[in-house]
């Protein structure tokens, strides 16, 4: 049967989870040090180690058979892929935060205004369920520091204790997603009977976990 391979984040908030969760599925293998792709020893599988944001079209590709990333990343990148187990960590929420003194108070409030962000594609998707017109404002990190310098009066970020938000002079607004880690898989392959070897195993981790 033909090996699989499974793409997961290389260094990162994800990354030492999804080591973790898959060592504990009784995978054997090396987590990154050079080496890109590592083999399981005792399953076939091999890892691969990447950016975030480029594991959801890996997967609808078909360069890797499964994936493990956050949701935030698979509605930003719209793939389509299928969604086989979530995963209990990396949990954060999609918000907009505003400057401690803005005048912004209602959603309505919103409208003119320029948000910056990293996830353009949700804001946008969200401002129209609302029926709200801003002037989106894509930027690739850092986007706590864009109000102070007059380049925004409002942020859409990944929020997880609040901390950076706060040192930024900046509070949460509303919520625009939540989101946590995934195991997505090509659409079309989920009846692969090692696919279904390895879900039963991350189910079970995750079982013995609660
Ligand atoms: P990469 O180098 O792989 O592109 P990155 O800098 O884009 O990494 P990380 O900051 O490592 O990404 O975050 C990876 C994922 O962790 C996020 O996409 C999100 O799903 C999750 N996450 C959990 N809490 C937070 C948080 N407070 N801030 C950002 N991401 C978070
Ligand atoms: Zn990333």
């Amino acid at each position: 049967m033909k090996t699989l391979k499974i793409a997961i984040q290389k260094s990162g908030r994800l990354n030492e989870k999804s080591v973790e969760l898959l060592k504990n599925c009784g995978l054997s293998f090396e987590n990154y040090k050079s080496s890109l792709i590592s083999p399981v020893s005792n399953f076939p599988l091999e890892i691969l180690f990447l950016r975030d944001d480029d594991i959801p079209e890996y997967v609808q590709d078909g360069i890797a058979d499964l994936g493990i990333v956050g949701e935030n990343v698979i509605y930003e990148t719209g793939v389509e892929v299928s969604f086989l187990q979530k995963l209990g960590f990396g949990k954060c929420s999609l918000k907009i935060a505003i400057p401690n003194n803005s005048s912004i108070q209602s959603l309505g409030d919103l409208d003119g205004k320029a948000i910056a962000t990293s996830y353009p594609v949700i804001l946008e998707k969200f401002l129209k369920q609302n029926k709200l017109k801003a002037d989106i404002r894509t930027i690739s990190g850092s986007v706590e520091i864009s109000p102070g310098l007059g380049m925004s009066d409002a942020i859409c970020d990944l929020v997880s204790t609040g901390g950076t938000l706060k040192s930024n002079g900046l509070k949460p607004f509303t919520d625009v997603l939540s989101s946590e880690a995934v195991l997505i898989g090509r659409k079309g392959e989920e009846d692969n009977p090692l696919i279904q070897e390895l879900i039963q195993r991350v189910q079970s981790v995750l079982r013995a976990k609660e």
